[in-house]
């Protein structure tokens, strides 16, 4: 307990933050009121504005301003006929940023975990599904994490589209560029003999 009622009040409510306990909202809030006051106000106003303006869009679920992303709505990314299921917002824009993906993109806020109850219904798969039905994609990537629950999310999602007549693919599993073979664990190695692939021009 502060001297202040709503000094206690920010703390708590600072303490939402992943990653921030007491002692650092406590820190937080006194540099907040000491040194940088009109920020906060801004930031109070940009958070308030986030969180009761920024929707799912409706066709991949991605954080939108609007009911349907830019992504989404891209008429050269429909004409590809790609579509991508990855597990987070964050995920989709590493593939972004990789700068070889010109498709769509599903998003599935999760993985399959029936021991935290997230199953079909929580990662939204009846929306995927429609998605399969009504637009006639050529290629289904599962770019879901090569983690158990990944692998277990992409197997069944895999099960899924198959009524739909879609090439299914997964992420290739293997080394990282740049690195050295003597610093890449054991599964990493396994997995990129056993997802070797042959040179084509030899
Ligand atoms: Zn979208």
């Amino acid at each position: 307990m502060s001297s202040s009622l709503k000094l206690d009040k920010l703390i708590n409510a600072l303490q939402i933050m992943p990653g921030i306990g007491k002692r650092s909202a406590t820190r937080i809030a006194y540099q907040l009121l000491e040194r940088k006051r009109t920020e906060a106000i801004r930031l109070a106003d940009v958070l308030q504005d986030a969180m009761q303006n920024i929707v799912y869009c409706k066709q991949c679920q991605n954080y939108s301003d609007h009911e349907f992303c830019d992504i989404c709505q891209d008429i050269k990314r429909q004409d590809k006929r790609l579509l991508c299921v990855v597990e987070t917002p964050s995920d989709m824009q590493a593939i972004e940023q990789g700068g070889n993906y010109f498709g769509l993109y599903f998003i599935l806020h999760g993985h399959l975990s029936p021991i935290d109850g997230i199953g079909p219904q929580e990662l939204r798969l009846d929306i995927l599904e429609k998605l399969l039905a009504e637009h006639k994609f050529d290629e289904l990537i599962l770019a879901t994490n090569p983690t158990v629950e990944g692998e277990a999310t992409a197997s069944y999602i895999a099960a899924l589209a198959k009524k739909y007549e879609i090439v299914v693919s997964r992420l290739a599993t293997g080394l990282p560029q740049g690195s050295d073979l003597d610093c890449i664990d054991e599964h990493t190695i396994a997995a990129s003999l056993t997802y070797r692939r042959v040179l084509k021009d030899n």
